[in-house]
């Protein structure tokens, strides 16, 4: 392979999508960011949508406001929709954050399997998928299933379907992988689980504007997934839920809040849920972080989750043969080798991984570390270039080689 830094430019050159990157607010053009899995970038339209929404919408309008606001959510959700997880309008909205929605849909769901007593999960699930489960379970009594999953492979169908029996509500799993990027198989799994009348709950944090969700193909029941990452609605920004169609009249939630009743604005007396994917709605929702949603929901959907897709592959292959080629005897890769099996971030392994982590961040380049000593790249390919993969894997080299990295802590700091 060319290893040149204008073989890079040539691929840039040459990228359908390379020009979405204008679009975005990158004060320090030095900054290699490997992170846009994490934290997306702040898209230009979205610095301006919030300026006017702050001065217009609320300096001005007031509490006027709400007559377009009360809407947001929905039609926020109903651009993810068709656009980044390719399901119907009315499915999806925008609501709370990925772990609230996550036990929001798990309750409903074992609510609507009344009498089985198995949730089933697999170990190398989100901490926060692992833990809100765990709280379930322990609440309403319940087993909580824990299939093991290899952290550099994912979760392998087969032993999902082994550990499903009669008694089995629910199977969550995270479609992508967060560590090593592992695309589970969403299909066979979903398969598997309504073989034994279970339903699916689908974390999409990262796969939601990275790669192509089969949440219709599989007859995928429920999903959550957050919009900060790829979809670049800054921190904190509201997650969205999503409920198959048909079951959204059948499943009840546990919170009972007066955005989720129907005729919300009669006040009357008791709950009523909402005929609709609101009753899955709890109370007023984050304007400013809507916003923020609407905004990076549009771009992704312009550039096209298909363009994405093939560019977060072509990314993490390239920063993997740069790997091989100059730091194979030092990292090794923590992630599928096939890019079919990945999504746009790429793990590698080595001991020293938390030192190389600081080392790198010293440099201008930044990763995230990960438990157990992985070194975790997010191509993010809306703004994500070649020559950044390019110039990024040789401030990796050059930390690795320099052994510059043995002079940072070993200890783990408290945010990794
Ligand atoms: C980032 C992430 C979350 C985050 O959940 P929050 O409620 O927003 O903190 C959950 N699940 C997965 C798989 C993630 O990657």
């Amino acid at each position: 392979m060319d290893l040149s830094r204008q073989y890079a430019e040539t691929l840039d050159a040459q990228d359908p999508i390379g020009h979405y990157r204008a679009r975005f607010y990158i004060p320090d053009t030095e900054l290699v960011y490997f992170d846009g899995n994490s934290l997306g970038r702040l898209p230009l339209a979205t610095r301006e949508r919030l300026r006017e929404a702050i001065d217009r919408e609320w300096g001005h309008d007031l509490i006027r406001g709400w007559d377009t606001w009360i809407d947001l959510a929905r039609s926020v959700g109903d651009l993810l929709a068709a656009s980044v997880l390719h399901v119907s309008p009315g499915e999806v909205v925008l609501s709370d954050s990925t772990s609230v929605n996550l036990y929001k849909l798990a309750a409903a769901a074992l609510d609507a399997r009344p009498g089985r007593r198995v949730i089933v999960t697999d170990d190398d699930n989100f901490p926060t998928d692992r833990y809100v489960l765990e709280g379930l379970a322990a609440t309403y009594d319940l087993e909580l299933r824990v299939v093991a999953a290899d952290i550099d492979e994912g979760v392998d169908p087969d032993r999902v379907a082994a550990a499903l029996d009669d008694d089995v509500a629910l199977v969550c799993l995270s479609h992508v992988a967060y560590r090593s990027c592992a695309i589970a198989d969403m299909v066979a799994i979903t398969t598997a689980a309504h073989r034994v009348g279970a339903l699916t709950l689908w974390d999409l944090c990262h796969s939601a504007g990275s790669v192509r969700v089969p949440l219709r193909e599989a007859g995928a029941d429920l999903a959550v997934g957050c919009t900060y990452k790829y979809l670049n609605a800054g921190p904190g920004a509201p997650a969205f839920l999503f409920v198959r169609e048909d079951l959204q009249r059948e499943l009840g939630q546990p919170i009972w809040g007066w955005f989720g009743r129907r005729d919300q604005f009669a006040m009357a007396p008791g709950y009523v849920p909402a005929d609709s994917i609101d009753r899955f709605l709890v109370g007023t929702p984050p304007v400013l972080g809507g916003y923020a949603a609407l905004e990076g929901a549009r771009i992704t959907a312009e550039a096209g989750i298909d363009a994405l897709a093939e560019k977060g592959a072509r990314l993490t292959q390239y920063a993997i043969r740069l790997q091989q080629e100059w730091l194979g005897t030092s990292l090794a890769l923590a992630s599928p080798a096939d890019p079919a099996r990945r999504g746009s971030h790429v793990a590698f392994r080595a001991p020293e991984a938390w030192q190389i982590c600081q080392a790198l961040k010293a440099a201008g380049v930044i990763p995230d570390f990960r438990t157990p000593e992985r070194l975790r790249i997010g191509l993010a390919p809306l703004y994500t270039r070649f020559v950044d993969v390019h110039e990024g894997m040789t401030r990796l080299r050059d930390v690795v080689e320099s052994g510059t990295y043995a002079r940072y802590p070993a200890q783990l700091g408290r945010v990794t």
